[in-house]
């Protein structure tokens, strides 16, 4: 937890606001004292409930923003991910290599299933000050970042699976 920080309720599978599109939001609006604690609530969320990113309408916002994060040494992926904010996502995928893995997803609690996402792409968007970037990711962090994009277009991981049978519970 983050002392001070409210976590946020996350939104499961079935609440519409996973399936609309998320508006995107401008460097004024993303400097507003609501975006700024908005940005906090999500990383205290994404803590309290063990997730390697969050989307903005996860926590019931339809705005376009996602979070990821993950602390190095970690299973998942032993260099981490840094902690990083991301306004209005854009991606570029570079090649056309792919790789079929396991996600799982806060708003469809305690399933994963198989994707298959592109191993590397370029991702440009506005940081947590409405600073445009671009940065490179590949493998690990690039699946997130495919993930959490989805999330804003109103997409889950379940609609990018080929069929359901790799889908299971995680215990
Ligand atoms: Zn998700």
């Amino acid at each position: 937890m983050i002392v001070g920080v409210p976590v946020r309720k996350v939104v499961r599978l079935g609440h519409p606001v996973l399936r609309a599109p998320a508006r995107h939001l401008t460097p004024k609006e993303i400097n507003a004292p609501e975006v700024q604690r908005l940005i906090e609530e999500m990383a205290a969320s994404m803590i309290e409930y063990e997730g390697v990113g969050i989307a903005a309408n996860q926590v019931g916002e339809g705005i376009s923003l996602f979070l990821m994060g993950l602390h190095e040494g970690s299973e998942r992926h032993k260099e981490g991910i840094p902690l990083t904010v991301v306004f209005n996502p854009e991606i570029k995928f570079i090649g056309k290599d792919t790789e079929l893995d396991y996600e799982g997803c806060l708003s469809v609690p305690g399933m994963r299933g198989q994707v298959e996402r592109a191993l590397k792409l370029e991702l440009s968007g506005l940081d947590h000050r409405g600073k445009a970037f671009t940065k490179l990711y590949e493998d690990f962090p690039a699946r997130v970042v495919q993930h959490e994009t989805d999330h804003l277009n109103g997409l889950v991981y379940l609609d990018r699976m080929k069929g359901l049978k790799t889908l299971s519970y995680v215990d």
